[in-house]
């Protein structure tokens, strides 16, 4: 836009500066490539340290460095199983507690067994409790509001389409 035009403003967070003037921090450009043979290049502050895999812009991939080290394996974490979850919640000693309780159930004849419903250790209770409680928390946290809709534009198109109808 020309220097000299009229700008119109709205309410929001809009700004007019630009960049004259301003000395930018030296930057250098990193060029990543997804496997999706997208290229894109990221600048980066020199002093940064450049990160080995960066999202891809297009596909939304794992991007690699183009001229770098393979990054290395994280160590991540191992996925927890069932089983792990299960001896979070009880030991080894309780299970076989529950397991001889249920087939003696059985050997009764019975599987209802609602009169044997066994409250979970407290420790188990408390955690489950802070666990659900970060998670509304975090669910309370708004999502970032969208852009507001460009309504000017919009009626001034309208508005020449008219004229020229007339
Ligand atoms: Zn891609």
């Amino acid at each position: 836009m020309s220097e000299r035009a009229l700008r119109g403003t709205r309410l929001g967070a809009t700004s007019y500066e630009n960049d004259a003037g301003i000395d930018f921090a030296p930057r250098q450009d990193i060029e990543y490539v997804c496997p999706n043979e997208h290229r894109f290049i990221m600048p980066f502050s020199v002093e940064a340290d450049v990160p080995p895999t960066w999202e891809c812009k297009v596909c939304g991939a794992v991007a690699l460095l183009v001229d770098g080290a393979p990054p290395e394996e994280k160590a991540g974490k191992p996925a927890r199983t069932h089983w792990d979850m299960l001896l979070e919640r009880r030991s080894v000693a309780d299970l076989e507690e529950v397991l001889a309780e249920r087939l003696a159930v059985l050997r009764d004849g019975g599987i209802a067994g609602a009169d044997i419903v066994r409250p979970a250790p407290a420790r188990t209770i408390a955690g489950r409790a802070k666990k659900s409680a970060a998670a509304a928390k975090a669910s309370a946290v708004k999502a970032p509001a969208g852009k507001p809709k460009n309504t000017a534009g919009r009626s001034a198109a309208r508005k020449t389409a008219a004229r020229a109808d007339s």
